[in-house]
């Protein structure tokens, strides 16, 4: 039985399950962003939806409101004809002008509120649409990631299982060195030999130690990284 082979595979375990946790660490983050892309949003379209009920009860009250302003200075208007004396013409003269202004704020705060009404409708129905296709994207990426994640389980505890396995032909003495390298090497502790480098950090290796790496199946780890090196003859 190979000393080095099991240290190797173990590795190659390591590292699909280390790639799976990359995977799934990040999937769930990114959809977890979109959610809340879609909650502002909804929020925005509410806001936006209350605001434009607002702004057309307001527009119905100016209506009424200038309808009236304009009825009155019309009735004003025909009783001048019949007064008598310059104080009463002055009098309702000024009553005119006074509801005159009246209806000028009344139109100046109705045409605000018309502008304010067209500009919140164009941006509600692109929030809208903005939201209909987040939400469809969201949906779609849900999907992929439930299936992700149930595949990923799958493919979890198949390695999980071979891994129990490898360290079976492992000595534990090695194991701990294996499991020492890995932390403080990002979860790469056995590499290939490459040349006469160690696959990890480069260093080269001297001759003598090339010949025992690819003829003696033994342990040999890096002088300066301390990852394992193998190297299979053909
Ligand atoms: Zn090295």
């Amino acid at each position: 039985m190979s000393k080095m082979l099991p240290l190797v595979e173990l590795q190659n375990v390591d590292t699909q399950l280390r790639d799976i946790n990359e995977l799934l660490g990040d999937l769930p983050k990114k959809v977890d962003k979109l959610r809340s892309e879609e909650e502002e949003l909804i929020n925005d379209v509410e806001t936006g939806k209350s605001r434009l009920k607002e702004i057309e009860l307001s527009l119905n009250k100016a209506e009424h409101k200038m309808a009236d302003l304009k009825q009155k200075i019309d009735k004003l208007k025909d009783q001048l004809s019949l007064v008598t004396s310059n104080k009463q013409y002055d009098a309702l003269t000024q009553e005119i002008e006074y509801l005159k202004v009246e209806l000028d704020e009344v139109e100046t705060a109705d045409l605000e509120d018309e502008e304010e009404k067209e500009s919140l409708s164009k941006d509600l129905e692109e929030k809208e649409e903005n939201l209909e296709s987040l939400s469809k994207d969201l949906s779609s990426r849900r999907v992929k990631l439930e299936e992700l994640m149930s595949e990923s389980a799958e493919s979890k505890s198949a390695l999980e299982k071979t891994r129990q396995e490898k360290l079976g032909y492992i000595d534990e003495s090695i194991l701990s060195r294996y499991d020492r390298v890995s932390t403080a090497r990002d979860g790469l502790a056995v590499v290939k030999l490459e040349g006469s480098a160690c696959g990890g950090c480069g260093f080269v290796v001297p001759p003598q130690d090339v010949t025992d790496i690819r003829d003696k199946d033994n342990y040999y780890t890096c002088d300066i990284c301390s990852r394992f090196i193998y190297l299979f003859k053909k």
